[in-house]
């Protein structure tokens, strides 16, 4: 079986009746690129700028973050690479830019709300990447994290193109922001759902704790209605709308999710072979079908105790 799906690389993901579905890489720094390009990814659909800032006691200069961005983007030649803004706090803390005391950080101030906080560190990423995607021909998208609704939308993608940067959007990983996708869908280019977080704050279970970790999946039927408000608003406006968290990586998932209406998809690089070849089994008619059994939580295990098995014995 891996064997067959290391056949399909090379091929553009696509379902089995021909519709396409780009298969992106998520990417965490420049020279991991190489491994994205090897197992067929056709672009990249997250590239995570913390590796810059983790470790080191202050923001780096516009020129170092330049230098990384441009050395991304030169080896994406005419493809689409996707980079999000510093997510700092909860999961990601920076101790030069994060609290040390908030009792419940992933409810406090990260990603964008971080970043609206730090007017400099904000505007050197977006003058950086302004700089690198002058220098070289990639389509770059540019998304900030953790933006809550419409207003937060709308505010990163005017200030986005004041920097130059023609194609601005938002990750979807709360649920206030799906909740207003039709809204998000006027003021953003493009949207790109992260199931890690989104996951987390529809369950209200913190992704980082053992004890409540069988919350942490996107088959819950909560998690799967909110991404379909996401793709309904996007389809009937013409935002694009794609996937980079976890669930993107579960090759059973993803056909639900281009079933939901999502247009494209983006993991871990050695998740691709396995995520195209699940793909190509399967029409979109069939993908809409699991979809809506998955909607209405036919694919979903709830806790063993929820079903009151075992719960009268001994
Ligand atoms: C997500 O939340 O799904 C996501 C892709 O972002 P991160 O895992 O970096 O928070
Ligand atoms: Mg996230």
């Amino acid at each position: 079986k891996a064997a067959k799906a290391k056949e399909l690389r090379g091929q553009p993901g696509q379902l089995k009746d021909g519709t396409l579905l780009p298969l992106l890489a998520n990417v965490g720094k420049p020279s991991d690129a190489k491994e994205a390009h090897e197992y067929g990814a056709e672009g990249v659909g997250l590239f995570r700028t913390e590796f810059l800032f983790l470790g080191n006691a202050e923001p780096p200069s516009m020129e170092e973050q330049t230098k990384a961005y441009t050395e991304l983007l030169s080896q994406f030649p005419g493809q689409k690479v996707v980079i999000r803004l510093l997510d700092a706090g909860a999961d990601k803390p920076l101790p030069f830019l994060t609290p040390e005391d908030e009792p419940n950080p992933a409810r406090g101030l990260r990603g964008l709300r971080t970043l609206s906080q730090h007017k400099k560190v904000l505007e050197d990423q977006l003058k950086a990447l302004a700089a690198a995607d002058a220098q070289t021909n990639a389509n770059l998208w540019v998304m900030a994290p953790m933006v809550s609704d419409e207003f937060e939308a709308d505010f990163f993608t005017k200030l986005g193109k004041s920097y130059g940067l023609k194609f601005v959007g938002s990750m979807a990983e709360v649920p206030s922001l799906a909740l207003m996708a039709d809204k998000v869908a006027d003021v953003t280019d493009f949207v790109s759902i992260g199931t890690n977080d989104l996951t987390q704050y529809t369950l209200a279970a913190d992704r980082t704790l053992g004890s409540v970790s069988n919350y942490q999946t996107a088959w819950h039927p909560a998690v799967l209605r909110a991404i379909k408000l996401i793709c309904d608003a996007g389809n009937a406006k013409g935002m694009p709308v794609g996937v980079c968290g976890e669930a993107a990586a579960d090759p059973d998932l993803a056909v639900v999710l281009a079933g939901l209406g999502v247009n494209s998809l983006s993991m871990t690089p050695v998740a691709l072979d396995d995520v195209r070849a699940e793909l190509a089994q399967h029409t979109m008619e069939e993908a809409r079908e699991l979809a809506a059994r998955a909607l209405n939580g036919e694919f979903y295990h709830p806790a063993e105790w929820c079903t009151m098995e075992g719960w009268n014995e001994d």
